[in-house]
């Protein structure tokens, strides 16, 4: 289950930020690596890359770093890594490894660039325990270990950024609120937060470097502390926040937790705000990716219907419906992805279950264009049923697109037209774009089931639902 929201946190996490694929590529000559709040010194012309959309990174200087044994076997092209009780084993060019838990398949495999052994972020993250976090504006991947200090540890000092005729400028806080396992920081001008967990109680400590409190608080002495009506959150005791120290300013925010083992931290900028999300393994399913701002680019949620526990509904070969709806979506990233003007973001890529009210969520936050959501029909007791129906619910935006959408559809298909209908449906009612739910044809009815998993008729209706969306996309508003 943590494994399964690591996954899709990594595969969302990324695919906004990293557009390159089938060849290494750079994610930026800039990137940084920061390891519990330390800047990682990367040896020189040692660089963070970027291979078939998975991010890469040097094994050794983060193991080292977390006091981890690491030997390199050169013959062997074996990387091996121990800590206690822990052994990790790598092979530079294959995908088969060996984790805590016995063998793994990893999605690309270690490679040797520059006399430097790099290996999938995901891979360390789920390996070594470390939460990540990306910063999308300072091409920061910062990591945060389990490892807990007895004490909440003493800022470490910002660099000085005065110098003649300057005088020192803080960014400002002017506002800070808890909700839906996130902490929301409106905040002047975006900083690097530093992420700690502490136990004893179980808390998360955000260091905002180089800031004060504007509007929320203007006068706040040094010492002095605030705290947010957390009651009747789940999980949560208190959060708290402070001036930690007045020169440099540095904002500290504290949220207590009952029980910190299973959150991973999220970190992003969206619109000027600062979100912390604490993703509860199994309740928050879709950490929201940070969002590209001001890149012109329009967002397109894709959400692949049902998945995991839930299987939709079950056609007449018992198909399960999720099994139709995420081959179907994921072949509508691949042409979405190829578009230079769109930003795709799924609710799912893998065999999980988001809720819906989180893939509403995902939707409203990252404030997409479109949202798409694919399903499939069935009337166990009327085979005789067929059909592509489109749903959208009372917004006039929602509507323009179903009618888009359901004409290609209808069209490349050749099913039966249902037609365009209006119904309260939760991703389409609580969504704040325009969005529709497709319901693309009966898996109940024999022959659509089959037409429905055939791979012909699934590239057919993805490029329809691709032609849709640009089509709605480019219309004169
Ligand atoms: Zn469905």
């Amino acid at each position: 289950m943590k494994k399964m929201a690591s996954l899709l946190l990594f595969s969302l996490l990324f695919l906004l930020v990293l557009t390159d694929s089938g060849h290494a590529a750079t994610a930026s000559p800039q990137t940084k690596i920061i390891l519990d709040g330390h800047e990682l010194v990367l040896p020189s012309d040692v660089e963070v890359v970027n291979i078939n959309k998975n991010v890469m990174i040097p094994i050794r200087v983060v193991a080292e770093n977390l006091k981890f044994k690491v030997k390199w076997d050169q013959k062997k092209q074996n990387v091996s890594i121990e800590q206690n009780n822990k052994a990790i084993s790598l092979h530079v060019g294959r995908t088969e490894a060996y984790g805590q838990n016995g063998k793994v398949t990893l999605n690309t495999a270690p490679q040797l660039i520059k006399n430097t052994v790099v290996v999938p972020l995901r891979f360390v993250s789920e390996e070594m325990g470390l939460s990540v976090s990306w910063n999308n504006k300072d091409k920061i991947v910062g990591l945060t270990s389990a490892a807990v200090p007895s004490v909440e540890p003493a800022p470490s000092p910002p660099p000085v950024v005065s110098g003649p005729g300057q005088s020192t400028v803080w960014s400002k806080v002017n506002d800070i609120s808890f909700g839906n396992h996130q902490l929301v920081v409106s905040i002047d001008h975006e900083v690097t937060p530093r992420i700690t967990r502490l136990s004893n109680p179980d808390r998360i400590v955000v260091d905002l470097p180089d800031t004060t409190f504007g509007d929320m608080a203007p006068g706040m002495k040094q010492g002095t502390m605030g705290k947010l009506d957390v009651s009747g959150i789940p999980n949560v005791t208190e959060v708290r926040y402070s001036l930690f120290t007045n020169d440099p300013a540095q904002v500290r925010v504290v949220m207590e937790l009952n029980n910190l083992s299973d959150v991973q931290v999220n970190v992003q900028y969206v619109s000027g705000k600062l979100i912390v999300d604490l993703a509860v393994a199994g309740i928050i399913g879709i950490p929201v990716p940070p969002a590209q701002q001001d890149n012109g680019k329009s967002i397109i949620v894709i959400d692949p219907g049902h998945g995991g526990k839930d299987p939709g509904t079950i056609g007449i070969s018992k198909t399960q419906e999720k099994n139709f709806t995420l081959p179907l979506a994921l072949k509508v990233q691949a042409l979405l992805s190829q578009e230079p003007d769109i930003e795709v973001v799924m609710t799912r890529e893998t065999d999980v279950y988001p809720t819906r009210p989180e893939r509403v969520q995902l939707a409203n936050t990252l404030n997409a264009d479109v949202f798409v959501s694919i399903h499939g029909n069935s009337v166990e007791a009327s085979p005789q049923i067929s059909g592509t129906e489109t749903f959208y619910y009372k917004r006039s935006s929602s509507k323009a697109l179903a009618d888009i959408m359901h004409r290609h559809l209808v069209e490349v298909l050749g099913f039966k037209d249902r037609g365009v209908k209006n119904g309260n449906l939760e991703v389409l009612r609580d969504t704040t774009m325009p969005a529709v739910l497709l319901e693309i044809g009966f898996l109940s009815n024999l022959a659509e089931e089959q037409a429905m998993l055939s791979e012909t008729v699934q590239d057919k209706a993805a490029q329809a639902i691709v032609d849709a969306i640009k089509e709605f996309l480019h219309q004169p508003s």
